[in-house]
């Protein structure tokens, strides 16, 4: 669904994303783990539509899309911040993208509850202020609205990282349920190989704006390429 062809993107004399070539299937959940400053979010970001390539060439189902703003992509971003409105309800926030797009309420409110089982949100919680609702819960809330956009890809920007442990184990379950669910394609990005490993059909590992390695959980597991990967397999264990 997704191929990045040589995809560049310099700051200055900064190379932060090198050269990437991939492809992405449809339905898949692929997973890009790396540490902090590897070119992680700036790779997401070009996907996204929210920063300009230097180089190379974006494609959506054979479409190049580089010049496409993000609002006209059929994909939505998931933020670590979750980026929800304060003092709206849980309703008014999941139903937000169908009101942009001119849906009518009544319409609204019956996808928005939809959602809001898909996501396991009480019914209850549909008037209630996402202020008062828990960290697991406002998560939920971010990934109904993304899903009302009915976005082709969701892509994440470690959207667990501020969670606490438990909880998180928790999420990663459910969002792995989610992507079947629905069979989106899901782009995560993450710095826990961990998370990467309970969730992903496959994961790319990127090193200084690099991709080193591309295979499903159980390759990068069993046959890591480099040193780089197998010392972060080590930190799992
Ligand atoms: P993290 O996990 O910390 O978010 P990351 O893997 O997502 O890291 P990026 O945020 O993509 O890494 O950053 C890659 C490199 O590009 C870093 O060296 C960063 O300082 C640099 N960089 C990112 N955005 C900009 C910018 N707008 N201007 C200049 N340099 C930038």
């Amino acid at each position: 669904i997704l191929e990045l062809r040589k995809l560049t993107r310099t700051f200055g004399a900064l190379t932060a994303v090198n050269a990437i070539d991939l492809d992405i299937a449809e339905g898949e959940f692929f997973t890009i783990v790396g540490p902090s400053g590897s070119g992680k979010t700036t790779m997401l970001r070009m996907l996204a539509g929210m920063e300009q390539a230097t180089s190379g060439d974006i494609l959506l189902r054979g479409k190049r899309i580089n010049d496409v703003p993000a609002n006209r992509r059929p994909t939505c971003m998931v933020f670590q911040s979750l980026a929800l409105f304060p003092h709206r309800t849980v309703g008014q926030n999941i139903e937000f993208p169908m009101k942009i797009r001119g849906v009518d309420p009544a319409k609204r409110k019956e996808r928005a509850l939809q959602l809001m089982r898909q996501l396991r949100l009480p019914e209850n919680y549909y008037g209630k202020n996402v202020t008062k609702c828990s960290g697991g819960e406002r998560q939920r809330v971010a990934l109904a609205r993304a899903l009302a956009y009915d976005p082709e890809i969701l892509f994440f920007d470690e959207p667990l990282s501020a969670i606490d442990y438990k909880l998180r184990k928790t999420l990663e379950r459910e969002l792995k349920d989610i992507h079947r669910e629905t069979g989106k394609t899901f782009v995560y990005i993450t710095h826990s190989l961990e998370e990467a490993m309970v969730m992903s059909d496959r994961i790319g590992v990127m090193q200084a704006g690099r991709l080193i390695q591309v295979g499903t959980p159980n390759q990068i597991y069993s046959t890591p390429t480099n040193r780089f990967v197998s010392e972060f397999i080590g930190d799992v264990n």
